[in-house]
Order: C-alpha cells, then structure tokens, then sequence
C-alpha cells in the first residue's frame, strides 16, 4: 500500500478534524475551517468532507494539507506522523508549519485583511471611473489619482494573501496588521461610507 493509501484507510476524516482542533458536532458537521463559518457547515463523512458554504471537497489528505498550507505528500506524512502509523518524522518543513490553534487565529486575521482589502479596491475600482477626467483640460479629482496609484498595489496585496505560499502570507498579514495599515483603511472606509450615506440622507430630504 502506498502512504496515500494508508493514511486513508486509517485515519478518517473526522479523527483528522478533531485531532487538529475542530470541534465536531452531533451530526459531524464543522465549522468550516476554509471560509469564514459562523454556523457549522462542513459535513465530514467517513472517507470525505464537504462544506455546504464554500463546496469545498476532499479526503484526509485534502483536508489535513489545506488546513495546514501544505502538499499532499507533507500531509500524508503529517497524519502518519501524528496518528503513529509511520514513526519516521515528516519532512523538516511540515514540523514548522503553525499548530491549528494558530493556524486558525491566522485565517481569521487573514480573512480580516482581505476583507477590508477588498472593500477598499471596489472602492478604488468605483473611483476610477466615477471621478475619470472627462477632458484634459480637467482638474484630477484626488480620488481618481489614489484609484490610480493605488490599485495596482491593492491588486497585489490581495493575489498574494489569496494564493501565495503559507509563509508568505503569514508574512504579509503580520505586517499589514502590525503596522496599522488595515485597522487605518477599515476606520477610513467606515468614515467614507457614513458621508456617502449622510449625503444621500440630505439629498433625500432635499
Ligand atoms: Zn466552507
């Protein structure tokens, strides 16, 4: 049998969630840990998991490898490691790799950046249009210019913490939190939508 193998047949998909900190409800169902899951919507079954929120799908090996950002074969020698059916160590890099609890701060703090982050380049993406030039001749709008400075950047920002490696998104997020980029951009969004609303409101009574 191939490791694959072994590890499917003998950790199931429920033993590997609870083993890694999620809580499993009666009816095996998890909050799901690969999109923002208030209410348990992750069923796990015996051989597979699927999230009625987000479709996310798999076996063990699946769910173990995205839980912790690794390959397939990192997870598979993970979960022989930790479930003892292989004593020999997985490979240096997965023992670096942040325990759940971690882990699920982590998603948490990302998924707070990308928020915001996104909020903030529809705001952009608007921007830019609604404030364009219409003749050379015209005065550039402030918000016009930061659309077109900033959303290239923004752009960036997003990709990485969607799809880099784990290292670098733990980097990325550690840094927009610590330097108070995002909390600034989320108190300045908030502002920008109460005017947007004030205004409305006046124009209404108007
Ligand atoms: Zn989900």
């Amino acid at each position: 049998m191939t490791l694959f193998e072994t590890v499917k047949n003998s950790v199931t998909v429920k033993q590997a969630a609870e083993h890694y900190g999620c809580k499993v409800n009666r009816g095996d169902m998890i909050c799901c840990p690969f999109h923002d899951d208030r209410h348990p919507s992750m069923k796990l079954n015996r051989d597979y998991f699927y999230c009625f929120g987000c479709g996310a799908a798999g076996d063990v090996i699946d769910f173990v490898a995205r839980l912790f950002g690794l390959s397939s074969y990192e997870a598979a020698k993970k979960l022989a490691y930790d479930f003892g059916i292989d004593p020999d160590k997985p490979p240096a890099a997965v023992a670096l790799k942040k325990p759940y609890p971690l882990a699920r701060a982590f998603r948490n703090d990302e998924m707070y950046c990308q928020r915001v982050l996104c909020d903030y380049l529809h705001l952009l993406e608007r921007w830019k249009v609604e404030y364009a030039p219409h003749s050379p001749e015209d005065e550039l709008d402030d918000r016009f210019v930061e659309a077109g400075q900033m959303l290239e950047y923004v752009e960036y920002l997003l990709d990485v913490l969607m799809f880099a490696v784990l290292e670098q998104r733990v980097k990325s997020v550690d840094m927009l939190l610590k330097d108070g980029t995002i909390a600034a951009l989320e108190q300045r969004l908030k502002r920008l939508k109460k005017e947007v609303q004030h205004r409305g409101e006046e124009r209404a009574i108007a």
